[in-house]
């Protein structure tokens, strides 16, 4: 019996690759997309975007170490530009991160306006414009990072510039550099600069906005933890002829128990990972298919509504496998298997907790009586932010000044370690996450882009509510 033919074996793989990247999907509604007035100082953020974006500051590639420092040593040019007094880059607990500051006139508070330089890897195959290239089309502008987050990080310079030498309150400009693979220095970071960083408020401008000119703020953010699951069987590969049909094969038996994870209707089926939120926002169903790219045909997962199966519940994911490619098959039972599975936590829900109940439920549902092995990977706890109080009202009319429109109040089905780590060491201030990016930004993904318009109009905003706090301030 020989090994898999070859022939069948490239005839596959020859078949799948013939079906290309998936092809670029329309664009999300145009309605609200209209031009906006462009101001003179506008063209500083194109000129400050179009720098930052040319440094492929990509955290999660080794080989782009130096355009990391790079990229640290041009925020704090810029924001030295932008007339910061006091600018500092700082990498001796983390990766390269800039530290900007201006300080309180008496009685004014302190505002933390935060974003990241660091960015997601590219595959140039699937992008229409060079990534590290600004390129504008329309009211878009396309680069990697041009919304998440240096979309963001240049709103922040913009503010400082219409607000001049003397603003009407504190300031301090945290530009973080490791955003992008989980932020793992945070906690010394904050530890080592906990007074530096200490402030009232923090703006974290790196979430989504309802849609192009339509603001919003975000209420909630998913955790996230990481299980590497194992399984073996065997204790070492045999002859699929001889043994298959008795014996178990490591693939198959983890195929199956990553099968018992979700119901046959597509929702979790781990226990006690229900939501315990919900949302009282419609996301309307064909603005999500067009956003998302959704197959014809192809089916959502779970019940209940978009917005609360997005934002309020759990979400099951394999991102990796360890399996033999199929360039390598042979027709052997594998004696081992291992997968990467990630989970998206519930608001209300510890991170901590979630993984015990995934991996309780990956230990016993293993069929045939496999072997089991589940190794936390990471784990980074669910937020949920307040809009009651003072700043969160005034963030709240300043945004909705600036984009003629009240901001929604959303959830985000993706996290942001800083949250959490903000609010316990800083349990008194409050947090403002807002956004420059919309639907159609297509962060992490190809062809990322900013909606020009919108840019200027979260300038428009943060000026706005920084000077409502000085007036507040002057009383
Ligand atoms: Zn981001």
């Amino acid at each position: 019996m020989g090994c898999l033919r070859r022939a069948s074996v490239d005839m596959l793989v020859a078949m799948t690759e013939s079906q290309g990247p998936m092809a670029d999907r329309p664009t999300a509604s145009t309605a609200s997309a209209a031009a906006v007035p462009e101001p003179a100082w506008a063209q500083e953020i194109i000129d400050d975007l179009t720098r930052l974006v040319a440094v492929p500051s990509i955290g999660a590639q080794a080989e782009h170490a130096d355009d990391l420092a790079r990229s640290a040593s041009l925020v704090a040019e810029l924001l030295s530009q932008a007339g910061c007094p006091e600018v500092q880059v700082l990498d001796d607990c983390s990766a390269p991160a800039v530290l900007g500051r201006y300080p309180a006139p008496p009685g004014a508070p302190t505002v933390c306006l935060y974003a990241h330089h660091d960015v997601q890897p590219v595959d140039l195959a699937d992008w229409r414009t060079p990534p590290f290239q600004l390129t504008r089309v329309g009211e878009r502008l396309y680069g990697r990072g041009a919304a998440d987050d240096k979309g963001g990080l240049a709103a922040h310079l913009a503010c400082l510039r219409r607000l001049g030498p003397n603003p009407p309150v504190g300031l301090t400009v945290f530009i973080e550099g490791e955003e992008e693979v989980g932020s793992p220095h945070v906690d010394q970071f904050l530890a080592r600069y906990r007074e530096q960083l200490r402030a009232d408020v923090y703006v974290i401008a790196d979430a989504d906005n309802w849609d192009v000119g339509y603001p919003a703020l975000t209420t909630s953010l998913r955790g996230v933890c990481l299980a590497l699951v194992e399984v073996a069987t065997l204790d070492h590969a045999v002859h699929s002829g001889q043994f298959g049909g008795v014996l178990p094969d490591a693939l198959t038996t983890l195929c199956h128990l990553l099968a018992s994870l979700h119901a046959p209707d597509g929702s979790v089926a781990v226990a006690g990972l229900e939501a315990r939120t919900s949302f009282a926002v419609d996301y309307p169903d064909d603005r999500f298919r067009t956003e998302a790219g959704l197959l014809p045909g192809v089916a959502y997962l779970g019940q209940g509504s978009l917005a609360d199966r997005l934002w309020a519940g759990p979400a099951i994911t394999v991102i990796a496998l360890d399996a033999p490619s199929l360039e390598q098959a042979s027709n052997t039972l594998l004696p081992r298997a291992r997968a990467l599975v990630s989970l998206r936590v519930p608001p209300g829900l510890k991170a901590d907790q979630a993984l015990a109940q995934l991996t309780d439920h990956l230990q016993t549902h293993a069929p045939w009586g496999a072997q089991v092995q589940v190794t936390p990977a990471a784990a980074g706890d669910p937020a949920q932010i307040a809009v009651d109080g003072p700043f969160a009202q005034t963030a709240l009319a300043a945004w909705g000044e600036a984009f003629g429109q009240t901001p929604a109040l959303i959830g985000q089905g993706g996290s942001i370690p800083l949250v959490n780590q903000l609010s316990s060491v800083y349990p008194e201030a409050s947090l403002i996450v807002s956004a420059v990016g919309d639907p159609d930004s297509r962060m992490h993904g190809a062809n990322e882009s900013v909606h020009f318009g919108d840019l200027i109009r979260s300038v428009e905003a943060e000026v706005a509510f920084i000077r409502r706090l000085g007036d507040a301030a002057q009383g």
